[in-house]
């Protein structure tokens, strides 16, 4: 393809795209396919000779599109949000073009010096304390990872070693490998999935927190496990806070929490990876007070704030203590560069764990500019007020009752009685593929989680989804067998 065709191939699938996403709501939300769908329908080899663009093209209506998800679809209430917007997806199209590794300053100047203004932006839009915003001479600072799950770990390493550094230096000779046993991280019942596997790559011990009747950590549960813990010989050293629990957007207690980690000299890190973006909203900014203890703290704009996956902001208190995980390990020559010492950049590649990064700023750039901070908290409020709206609709049905305090986008709810008929409900849901959501389990009752995700969902589609559920409800309850 050369810039001749690319040029009407591009506008052509420009088109494609806006009336994909115009006409989404027609497309069932959710794939009927079953596993292996796919190797019947394209050849079991790459071809050999080049094929057309037509005949490609051709072939996503056909072998593409009955295997997705359509995440997009104002139908689509399961697990959290995957952002989209069409100034996120035209800067994603120009980094692409752009296609330069920012793995140093050195490697592509742009890419790091706009990263660290935007998460200054950022950081300023959710009123993070000072020492989070790197300007021209802080010693924090923000970097864009890929997922949450990158976030936790490179905090759980940055912790952990400090926290080695910390007992050698009390204990000069004593062995990396006689400390690691010894340290113990924690985090809440409730957390991601992502936070335990951060603590088995890290090759730490991590213990699970009990929730309070909200499902949320406090600090008394918290602190009798550390005496437990210390009674034992073991070294706290880390917790991960969650604000906005996958399950049921539960916020734990990080104004108990961080003066706990404080006094302990342990490193708290906050994931708030979907509910982050909220805090740009005054009226849920206090939900992030305590921040101020938390050593780094992260969310997902590719969840709420408008920006196509993948960009996971985090912040560190010191940034030195993020770069000390990987001071050990040789710098190639090919990567040394003049300015490396010169105090005025920053080698993003020490704060992560891949080693090539996409210049993934160029988003947060385009959609900052053209929604501005008012139409990105306009965005949030109009999808809290759709999951309050759903939440009336399910309160004003006696056979249904709410799980968990609805704060943000997510409403779980299930039917009164045994899991049976809310399990039941879910299998009826999914089979008509008109509506799509997934399930969570809270206090040992299996809960339908609706959360609103489409950035194109009305109150009309919260509606009609409500009337859709209400329908196969009454279908179930009339079965004589149920
Ligand atoms: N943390 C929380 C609270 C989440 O809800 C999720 C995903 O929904 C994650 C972490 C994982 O996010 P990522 O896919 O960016 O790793």
């Amino acid at each position: 393809m050369d810039a001749t065709e690319f040029r009407s191939r591009g506008k052509e699938m420009v088109d494609y795209v806006a009336d994909y996403l115009a006409n989404i709501e027609q497309r069932p939300v959710y794939s009927d396919v079953k596993p292996g769908y796919l190797r019947s329908l394209i050849p079991t080899e790459a071809p050999l000779e080049p094929e057309d663009y037509e005949d490609v093209i051709k072939d996503v209506e056909r072998v593409i599109m009955p295997g997705v998800t359509h995440w997009h679809s104002p139908y689509f209430y399961a697990y959290f949000p995957t952002a989209s917007s069409y100034p996120a997806m035209l800067a994603d199209m120009l980094c692409g073009a752009i296609g330069s590794m920012g793995f140093t300053w050195a490697s592509n100047p742009v890419c790091t010096e706009l990263e660290t203004v935007m998460l200054d932006w950022l950081g300023k839009m959710l009123k993070l304390p000072e020492h989070f915003i790197a300007g021209t001479h802080g010693q924090g600072g923000g970097v864009i990872q890929g997922t949450a799950s990158e976030a936790t770990l490179m905090s759980v390493l940055a912790a952990r070693s400090k926290a080695i550094q910390q007992v050698q230096a009390s204990n000069p000779g004593l062995p990396e490998a006689q400390i690691l046993p010894k340290l113990v991280a924690y985090t809440s019942e409730q957390a991601h999935s992502s936070v335990e596997r951060a603590s088995l790559i890290g090759g730490i011990l991590m213990r699970k927190v009990p929730t309070d009747d909200n499902y949320a950590v406090g600090g008394v549960m918290f602190e009798k496990m550390l005496e437990e813990d210390k009674a034992a010989g073991l070294i706290p050293f880390y917790l991960c806070a969650t604000l906005g629990t996958t399950p049921s957007c539960g916020f734990d207690h990080i104004t108990e929490l961080g003066p706990i980690c404080k006094k302990e000299n342990m490193w708290m890190h906050i994931d708030a990876a979907y509910a982050g973006s909220a805090f740009i909203c005054p009226e849920f900014r206090p939900l992030l007070n305590g921040v101020e203890f938390a050593d780094s703290f992260n969310f997902n704009p590719h969840k709420w704030l408008l920006t196509n996956f993948d960009c996971s902001t985090m912040w560190v208190k010191k940034r030195d203590d993020i770069t000390g995980v990987f001071k050990h390990s040789e710098q190639p020559f090919y990567l040394k560069h003049d300015s490396q010492d010169s105090g005025l950049v920053t080698d993003y590649r020490n704060w992560q764990i891949p080693h090539g990064r996409r210049f993934r700023s160029l988003k947060l750039w385009f959609v900052f500019r053209m929604y501005g901070v008012q139409g990105l908290q306009a965005h949030i409020r109009k999808q809290v007020a759709l999951a309050k709206e759903f939440e009336s609709l399910v309160r004003a049905d006696q056979r249904f009752e709410i799980c968990a305090e609805v704060i943000m986008g997510l409403v779980c709810f299930r039917l009164k009685g045994s899991n049976q008929l809310t399990e039941l409900l879910l299998k009826r849901i999914t089979e008509s593929r008109e509506i799509h959501l997934v399930p969570c389990q809270l206090s040992g009752r299996f809960v339908l989680r609706f959360a609103i995700c489409s950035r194109t969902t009305d109150s009309r589609h919260i509606r009609q989804a409500w009337n859709h559920i209400t329908r196969l409800t009454s279908e179930i309850l009339q079965d004589p067998d149920q």
